[in-house]
């Protein structure tokens, strides 16, 4: 056969590992993203895990400047401000950009088409033809759907699946290090710091700033409060001050009476130091959890992968690891069978065995941590079981990430 071709749709995370991954198997491979800006501005903090890493350094990303910010320990603060608990668990938090920007620069130029969205995909026993709301089609022996959590893909292969609300949302906030007191840099900057009110959970740590600095003073404090609500409120949370309701409300249309009523909740259920960065923080945004799997990865020459596969609640940091690892299986089946269809029933297979894994999994942790009010009933032992959920979840899932690169 001559030398193969993937149509890539989304030049995101998975897109990028899926492109530089192929490519090193002889692949021809193009890049088709809907947005026309560069992407690396989006994003925020991200854990990391050693598989991700492998598959970076396969691909051959420079690791001479550091990955992310290592945070030595984890700290629980009560609300107002004691340490229930204190102890040392590494982590490495890094940022999406400081992952983005390296395979981004990596990948030659003309592979990459911005401002292309794909409407929708024909194909039949051997090729599959992409085609983009501005009218032009691509042919190739491959399309792979790497096209985010609302893929048009996966839309229109497998319409039955939905992101399906988990019953809570998250605040988020970003704080610059700059702003922070002495007292607030020694106790966070070095700890990844908790909050449990009463089945809620705040989580926050340090990452590199938003172009990947990653030097003390010039980073940033990640802020994720996950509080439970009901799909009415959720419903008047999205609602703008014109009235309209929107899916996902926009960041600058979250309403100021919706900030102020969080805020206010932070002075209330929050330790001080934590909860002053959040106040401070002029405009917080929130985004609502769901859960999202696709019943199958695989439609003839077309596969999904990433976000548009599976999104798993953010608790378990899995994201971008699990699009790696989608990624490296699918070009390593394709180097390893003797026909296209062999890999991609291996890589439905393999892929989605891990996808469920992983969803699961999440949504265990959110129903142990986030269920609304106890009434003050086996509160403590929720909230300890919650803290221990977090303590051990990065283990488990740095295990799944190795026992996946190790069955390929
Ligand atoms: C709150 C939060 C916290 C997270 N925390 C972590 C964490 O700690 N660790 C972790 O690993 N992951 C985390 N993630 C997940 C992580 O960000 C994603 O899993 C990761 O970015 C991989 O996404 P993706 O490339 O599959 O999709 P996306 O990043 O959504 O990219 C999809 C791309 O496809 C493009 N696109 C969409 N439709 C079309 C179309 N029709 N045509 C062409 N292009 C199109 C989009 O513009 C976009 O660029 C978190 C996510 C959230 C929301």
């Amino acid at each position: 056969m001559s030398q193969p071709r993937a149509l890539i749709i989304g030049g995101s995370l998975a897109g990028m590992f899926a492109a530089h991954l192929l490519r090193q198997n002889g692949w021809r491979v193009d890049v088709f993203e809907r947005s026309a800006e560069d992407l690396a501005g989006r994003g925020a903090g991200l854990g990391s895990h050693e598989a991700l890493v492998a598959i970076l350094k396969r691909i051959g990303i420079d690791f001479s400047a550091p990955l992310g910010v290592s945070i030595p320990r984890y700290v629980w603060l009560d609300k107002d401000g004691g340490v229930v608990a204190d102890v040392p668990r590494p982590r490495l938090m890094t940022a999406w950009s400081r992952l983005y920007r390296p395979l981004k620069d990596l990948l030659p130029r003309e592979l990459y088409h911005a401002s292309k969205s794909l409407l929708r995909v024909e194909q039949d026993d051997r090729s599959v033809t992409a085609i983009f709301s501005d009218g032009s089609r691509e042919t190739g022996d491959l399309l792979i759907g790497a096209d985010g959590s609302r893929s048009a893909v996966r839309t229109q292969l497998a319409p039955q699946a939905k992101p399906e609300y988990a019953g809570y949302f998250a605040w988020r906030a970003l704080w610059p290090e700059a702003e922070a007191t002495e007292a607030q840099r020694e106790l966070l900057y070095s700890r990844n710091a908790f909050c449990i009110p009463d089945g809620e959970l705040w989580v926050s740590y340090s990452v590199p700033a938003r172009d990947g600095d990653v030097t003390p003073g010039k980073r940033d404090y990640n802020i994720v409060w996950y509080r439970p609500a009901e799909e009415a409120t959720l419903a008047d949370m999205n609602t703008d001050a014109q009235g309209r309701e929107h899916e996902q409300i926009p960041p600058p249309l979250i309403r100021q009476d919706v900030i102020d009523a969080a805020k206010q909740a932070a002075r209330e259920e929050i330790a001080p130091s934590l909860a002053a960065m959040f106040i401070a923080t002029p405009r917080p945004t929130f985004q609502a959890i769901y859960d999202l799997a696709a019943p199958q990865l695989v439609f003839g020459r077309a596969v999904i992968m990433g976000d548009a596969a599976f999104v798993a609640r953010p608790h378990v940091g899995a994201g971008v690891t699990k699009a790696a690892l989608d990624a490296a299986c699918l070009a390593d089946a394709l180097a390893e069978h003797d026909s296209i269809e062999a890999a991609l029933a291996h890589y439905g297979r393999a892929r989605k065995a891990a996808g469920d894994w992983i969803i699961d999994r999440a949504r265990e942790f959110g129903a142990t941590c986030i269920h609304g009010k106890t009434d003050g009933a086996g509160r403590r032992e929720r909230a300890e079981r919650a803290w221990q959920e977090y303590l051990h979840m990065p283990d488990r899932i740095h295990e799944w990430g190795l026992e996946a690169l190790a069955a390929e």
